[in-house]
């Protein structure tokens, strides 16, 4: 029986067993697999890195995409950077947006998450409010910076992790054209890998978009495939209402929007932004839930 053994750590990894493989090939861009296993449903991987599982892709699609749109309260245009396995996808569409815009890289993780991952998208890519753009997420957004088109409302970075091509999404110049892309009052967040075995990405993201926005902070969610427990993601708002929304308007908007989930909760929402001590500790005290220990 044939393991995938993931490749982003040198002393530590994780091995599933395959029990059918669906697709492995190696894409324009990266090597791109998809396959089978027990515990987890199927699992797609990225240059040796799961990318995510049938399993406990809820965890991270829900709340990467929830937390930012119920916060805003009223997200129209939204902007996905990455994402081809198509789960933001269907979350955010689950919204009454009136558009959204995905830029993902790599046509073939759109063309065969679609053939072999389908709950992920599950017909998200046939909605007509989509405008798909395969195309580097830096090149766009540094191109729309200064299209004078109207901007977004909330962007989502649901990239690979800073290496290989997705390290370009983790870059001061993406931060800075990528507010460029922001409605005034709109929210960008971004997923920042797992903090006990990565605390340098969210010191990096931290010096780099803290000079953007006057709320800079980041939330966590586990998510179990993302080896060395929960991850975090960066939030960053000039849009104070947004910041620390009361429970009670979570709770109206979210039981407005009437859509199921399995992680999000209005509740869950605020308190996903309490951070452990050790990752408040890796941080300089200049991000709001660092200062606050909220
Ligand atoms: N949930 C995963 C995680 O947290 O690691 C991310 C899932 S999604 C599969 C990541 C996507 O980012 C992939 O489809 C990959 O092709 C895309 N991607 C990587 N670099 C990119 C870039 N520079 N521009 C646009 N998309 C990119």
């Amino acid at each position: 029986m044939k393991h995938f053994k993931e490749t982003l750590y040198d002393a530590v990894c994780q091995e599933y067993r395959i029990d059918k493989m669906y697709f492995e090939s190696k894409t324009s861009h990266q090597h791109l697999m998809i396959f089978h296993n027990a515990q987890l449903g199927r699992v797609m991987t990225l240059d040796g890195i799961v990318q995510t599982t049938e399993a406990d892709e809820f965890i991270y699609h829900e709340m990467l995409a929830h937390v930012p749109m119920l916060a805003h309260g009223n997200a129209k245009r939204i902007l996905i950077i990455g994402g081809g396995d198509g789960g933001m996808l269907r979350e955010v569409v689950k919204h009454p947006i009136d558009h959204v815009t995905q830029v993902e890289i790599d046509q073939s993780v759109v063309d065969m998450a679609i053939e072999f991952l389908p709950k992920h998208s599950n017909g998200a890519y046939q909605d007509p409010r989509l405008n798909l753009v395969i195309d580097d997420g830096f090149n766009f957004v540094k191109n729309f910076a200064n299209s004078g088109e109207a901007k977004f409302d909330v962007i989502i970075s649901d990239s690979t992790d800073p290496i290989g091509p997705g390290e370009v999404l983790f870059t001061d110049d993406f931060y800075q054209y990528a507010k460029q892309c922001l409605a005034d009052d709109g929210v960008m967040v971004t997923q920042n890998g797992v903090p006990f075995f990565q605390a340098d990405e969210l010191q990096n993201t931290q010096q780099r978009m803290s000079s953007l926005y006057s709320d800079m902070r980041f939330y966590c969610a586990p998510v179990p495939s993302y080896y060395g427990g929960f991850m975090t993601f960066a939030w960053g708002t000039d849009n104070t209402g947004a910041s620390a929304p009361e429970l009670s308007v979570l709770q109206q908007r979210f039981s407005a929007l009437g859509i199921k989930t399995r992680y999000y909760n209005p509740a869950i929402h605020g308190a996903s932004f309490a951070l452990p001590q050790y990752v408040i500790d890796s941080l300089t005290p200049s991000t709001d839930n660092i200062e606050n220990g909220q």
